[in-house]
């Protein structure tokens, strides 16, 4: 029925062959030994084992002119700019895969090693965590590099296919209460419940090589010592062992304001993880939507704009203040400006657009992208997906910086816009108009890529 469907549309006027190879590989990036965390400042030690190794998986495609496209999904809580960089830099040299085709993306898993080194010397175990955090980096990127090469090596002519499903144990977790949002399941926020899945088969339809699927929900179903992919890991695991030959691949959506529930223990976490599976299965009972053509991706880089920058007294102020966590941010601020004199009014931001064909449509955003930004853009391409394009907004990609708010979660404040920024290096958190630019952007590059509005 698929094959069918498959070979009607293929030979529609005006439509052209397919004719995409595609390549796949994988690389265990499990740390050898126990070293620091990454995803809660609570913890107080290292790593004690592993419960389920962790992957970086490599997608290679390429059309008819030989143009490559590399996705590549990592089970880690995120991607270091630098990291970003120097990959591509590299995989263009190496492999012709050029920085705009090379997509990556992590699975915010909060059980996987630390990559980022601690940002004050005050920090617990700084020193021991700066080497492990380096050395285990140094190992990531070689295999990265590999991962992709490998990929890259496999290709073969290739049939890939679009479809969703959906799942839902995703839930808002902005709650509204008297002393404002608190981290607790919201039921009535909103969510993003679409599974957007790639199918990719052998050249004659029938056998499946790989399943590139996407969720917009936080990887925090765990919070434990050991090693784990959290849901997204037990689905890519579950999808492999009930399809043997399938690489099963997981890129997290916008799901910055999103988390699983119930949470908390490994049974829960492998619970969603077959749900999620589930779901992906029930892609494979419907038509996919066949991909061909050419293969054309774009990245840009926008100055996002920050808020009101506190003055010098103010941070003075702060850091001398009562709240911690404030004043370990006033610090590292002082710091930065004793150094630098000024602080950076924006953030500079990537924005990724790819286009898989004039069918789909994959936008790649950097940071912990809140889920209104894929139901903005959904809403606001709705006359382009009915002319058949379909779209999926993956966050997480590229660099993994911090949380990226709608207009409506700063002004709503909390975590997500504001208390979550005193871990890090902005001095102050985004601006209203942050969310137009981003959304600006990503119009303008589809449009450049020859997308239809
Ligand atoms: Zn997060």
């Amino acid at each position: 029925m698929r094959w069918i469907f498959a070979a009607i549309v293929c030979l529609a006027p005006g439509v052209a062959h397919a004719g995409w190879q595609a390549g796949l590989a994988k690389a265990d990036i499990t740390p050898t030994k126990s070293m620091w965390m990454a995803g809660y400042a609570a913890r107080t030690s290292p790593s004690e084992g592993v419960e389920q190794p962790l992957y970086a998986k490599a997608l290679v495609l390429a059309d008819d002119n030989g143009t490559q496209l590399a996705i590549v999904t990592l089970d880690l809580i995120g991607i270091p700019r630098w990291l970003r960089e120097d990959l591509a830099t590299d995989v263009e040299a190496k492999y012709g895969i050029t920085p705009s085709h090379l997509f990556l993306n992590a699975s915010h898993t909060h059980c996987g090693p630390e990559l980022r080194e601690p940002l004050d010397s005050d920090t617990v175990n700084s020193a021991e965590r700066t080497v492990q955090a380096r050395e285990y980096s140094q190992e990531l990127y070689a295999k990265l590099v590999d991962v992709i090469g490998r990929a890259r090596s496999d290709l073969q002519p290739a049939r890939v296919g679009y479809s969703h499903a959906r799942c839902g144990f995703a839930m808002n977790r902005r709650l509204p209460t008297d002393k404002g949002y608190q981290n607790s399941p919201h039921p009535d926020g909103p969510v993003d419940h679409v599974v957007p899945v790639l199918r990719i088969a052998s050249e004659d339809d029938k056998t499946v090589r790989g399943l590139v699927f996407g969720y917009a929900c936080h990887n925090t179903t765990l919070g434990f010592q050991k090693f784990c992919g959290d849901y997204a890991g037990y689905a890519q695991e579950y999808l492999e062992a009930d399809h043997p030959g399938v690489q099963a691949m997981f890129v997290l959506g916008c799901g910055g304001d999103q988390n699983p529930y119930p949470r908390r223990t490994l049974e829960l976490a492998q619970r969603h993880g077959r749900s999620l599976a589930t779901a992906v299965e029930a892609t494979l009972e419907t038509p996919f939507i066949p991909l061909g053509g050419t293969l054309r991706g774009t990245i840009a880089e926008v100055a996002l704009p920050y808020g009101p920058i506190p003055t010098r007294d103010e941070f003075t102020a702060r850091a001398n203040g009562t709240n911690g966590l404030e004043a370990q941010h006033a610090r590292r601020m002082l710091k930065r400006l004793d150094e630098e004199t000024t602080l950076s009014t924006s953030y500079p931001y990537l924005v990724q657009v790819l286009r898989l064909g004039d069918q789909l449509t994959l936008v790649g955003l950097s940071g912990e992208v809140v889920v209104d930004y894929a139901l903005r853009l959904q809403h606001e391409l709705k006359d382009g997906l009915s002319n058949g394009e379909r779209l999926w907004v993956a966050g997480y990609s590229n660099d993994v910086f911090g949380y990226i708010p709608s207009a409506r979660v700063l002004s709503e404040g909390g975590y997500e816009p504001y208390s979550s920024m005193l871990y890090g290096t902005r001095p102050a958190p985004f601006a209203p108009e942050a969310e137009d630019v981003i959304v600006g952007k990503v119009h303008e590059l589809r449009r450049s890529l020859g997308a239809k509005d």
